[in-house]
């Protein structure tokens, strides 16, 4: 028996049966990742004890000399990761990155330029709930309606009507490879400073598999979680050391107060693994994967938005198959693949229906997925979502045939074998 397991069982049941729920289902979230043990075991470790409000060799409390090294190893790895001056490795997610950011670069009422939600963009980037609509005067860009891509020309256009004081570039569902010059031509023209918000393809850039936007941007945040496969956290990078300066005093004490600093010690882990020649092999392979699960979708009459992928993830239309998301994401995860209901490009339904589904490979990819099982991964997703189609209450034995293949599929692939 484990500490947690006498001290707490109920709580240690809830954890243990997450594990066997991760062990046995395909996990298609393209948010998701499956980190190592070494970055469990520093994320679990007592330096969760450690107050550490300030920055290494610069701190408010004592008894830093051993968190420093941990932060000091995170800042030099992300900097070497990312080639770039500065790196601050303290936000508490990716959402508080951006939120630094702003608060470094921006005032109240200011005017920001970001990817429409229903267009892919995130929450963050102006979304009216969100902080970033609320305190600021938020404007939108989208995609074309043809080809689901980015409209350079229509965004030139509303940057120059808007004049925005920044303009963000990076979303939570667009499939392809953003033109980050494009963005900094137009930025420079108006007068705005461009952040890049890489929370989803950071790990695809790490690897070398993705156009790294920091040559163009003033900054670039990202998550630490996502295809970067470290714990769940937030990060500012850049190559200005003078806004640097202005990030780190935004941060702290600006946002937050002490760091989490068992965080960043896995943070440091993370990026120690990303550093590795294998990471390169494993960015190539998710994207590779995704185009093969996609290939198979679009092979049994699928419609992919934009027509594929160029990195991690991709977006199924269902409006040809006359299915929502809400009722697909439901029949999969039946089946023991998980993903996410989404919204597409100009979208008829209801953001809690949603015509779409959001999936993507990192996960199954860390588990040691080839293409050959993400293609078999697309050809069971369109078996599931078929008989879905001809009776929408799912169909229990196609469901259950795909579950019980799945469950051998993954078994064939162990994650965390040691925990149970
Ligand atoms: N930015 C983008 C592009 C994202 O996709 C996400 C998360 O989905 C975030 C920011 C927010 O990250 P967090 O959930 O850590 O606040």
């Amino acid at each position: 028996t484990t500490p947690l397991n006498a001290a707490d069982p109920e709580l240690a049941d809830a954890i243990a049966r997450e594990i066997r729920r991760q062990q046995d289902q395909v996990e298609l979230i393209a948010s998701e990742n499956i980190v190592s043990r070494a970055v469990l075991e520093a994320q679990g470790s007592p330096l969760t004890n450690k107050y550490a409000e300030g920055y290494p060799g610069k701190r408010y409390y004592g008894g830093c000399e051993f968190v420093d090294i941990a932060e000091e190893l995170a800042i030099s790895r992300a900097r070497a990761l990312f080639d770039c001056a500065y790196a601050n490795v303290q936000p508490n997610s990716g959402s508080q990155a951006n939120q630094a950011v702003f608060l470094a670069l921006l005032k109240p009422g200011d005017k920001i330029l970001g990817m429409d939600l229903s267009a892919g963009g995130h929450l963050t980037h102006g979304a009216r709930p969100n902080l970033s609509g609320k305190w600021f005067e938020a404007h939108a860009y989208g995609v074309r309606e043809s080809d689901a891509l980015i409209d350079y020309d229509a965004l030139r256009e509303t940057a120059r009507q808007v004049r925005p004081q920044m303009i963000i570039a990076g979303g939570s569902a667009y499939p392809r490879v953003i033109d980050f010059k494009a963005f900094r031509e137009i930025a420079d023209e108006v007068g705005a400073y461009l952040l890049v918000d890489m929370a989803h393809f950071a790990g695809l850039v790490a690897g070398g598999a993705y156009p790294s936007p920091l040559p163009h941007a003033h900054v670039c945040t990202t998550t630490t979680h996502k295809t970067l496969r470290g714990p769940r956290g937030g990060m500012i990078v850049s190559n200005d050391p003078d806004l640097g300066k202005k990030f780190n005093s935004a941060v702290f004490p600006g946002l937050q107060g002490g760091p989490l600093m068992h965080v960043i010690a896995a943070k440091a882990v993370a990026f120690g693994e990303a550093l590795r020649p294998e990471f390169k092999a494993y960015a190539r392979q998710v994207i590779e994967n995704c185009k093969a699960m996609a290939g198979a979708l679009s092979e049994a009459g699928f419609d992919l938005v934009s027509g594929g992928t160029d990195s991690h993830l991709a977006l199924v239309d269902l409006r040809p198959k006359s299915l929502t998301g809400d009722i697909s994401e439901a029949a999969l995860e039946r089946a023991h693949i998980t993903c996410n209901k989404n919204g597409v490009p100009f979208d008829p339904a209801k953001p809690t229906v949603t015509s779409g589904l959001r999936i993507g490979a990192p996960a199954g990819t860390t588990r040691g997925f080839g293409a050959a099982e993400f293609r078999r991964v697309g050809e069971m997703m369109a078996e599931v979502l078929d008989a879905l189609a001809a009776n929408r209450e799912g169909d229990a034995a196609v469901e259950a045939r795909v579950r019980e293949e799945v469950v051998a599929l993954c078994a064939r692939f162990p994650i965390y074998p040691e925990l149970g």
